[in-house]
């Protein structure tokens, strides 16, 4: 039988007027932005942070460090296209991954499928291989104060 790996990844950005707001590989149209030292997309990171801790690889800041200026501003789905590349170079693919955005504000649904389409075309594999789905907490907590949004990722992979 082949090798299964399950990873668990997690991960917040605050929001804030005046910066774009990355969310799954695309832009949306809000008044706040998600703040970080890359273009701070919370699902690709926790994208990331699960496929590399199925592999017993660290964490995205280990591979990516936010200290390095070379990081700076720069689009996530290249560092999801570098994780995929550190996968695969390990002897490993996707078998699915399930993903949850916690956001109050703007809704997430009615862009859930381009996120599917475009995280696919990065990572390489089927959409039919992505979840996401979305959740408002609330208006509980940081979330629910749209102070920032978090997200959630499990991602099982195999050794090819
Ligand atoms: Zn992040």
């Amino acid at each position: 039988m082949n090798a299964f790996r399950i990873g668990f990844g997690y991960d917040v950005h605050q929001l804030q007027p005046d910066y774009d707001f990355w969310l799954g590989g695309i832009k949306l149209e809000h008044e706040k932005g998600a703040v970080g030292h890359s273009d701070a997309d919370v699902l690709i990171h926790v994208i990331c942070d699960a496929l590399l801790g199925a592999a017993n690889m660290r964490d995205i800041g280990y591979h990516f460090s936010d200290k390095d200026p070379k990081y700076k501003g720069i689009d996530s789905k290249l560092l999801l296209a570098e994780v995929m590349k550190l996968l695969r170079e390990a002897g490993y693919e996707i078998g699915n991954l399930d993903t949850t955005i916690c956001l109050q504000n703007p809704k997430v649904n009615p862009h859930i499928p381009a996120m599917k389409s475009c995280l696919a075309e990065v990572m390489n594999i089927p959409e039919s291989s992505i979840s996401i789905k979305a959740t408002t907490t609330e208006w509980l907590g940081f979330v629910g104060r749209e102070e920032g949004v978090s997200a959630y990722c499990v991602a099982l992979i195999y050794q090819v």
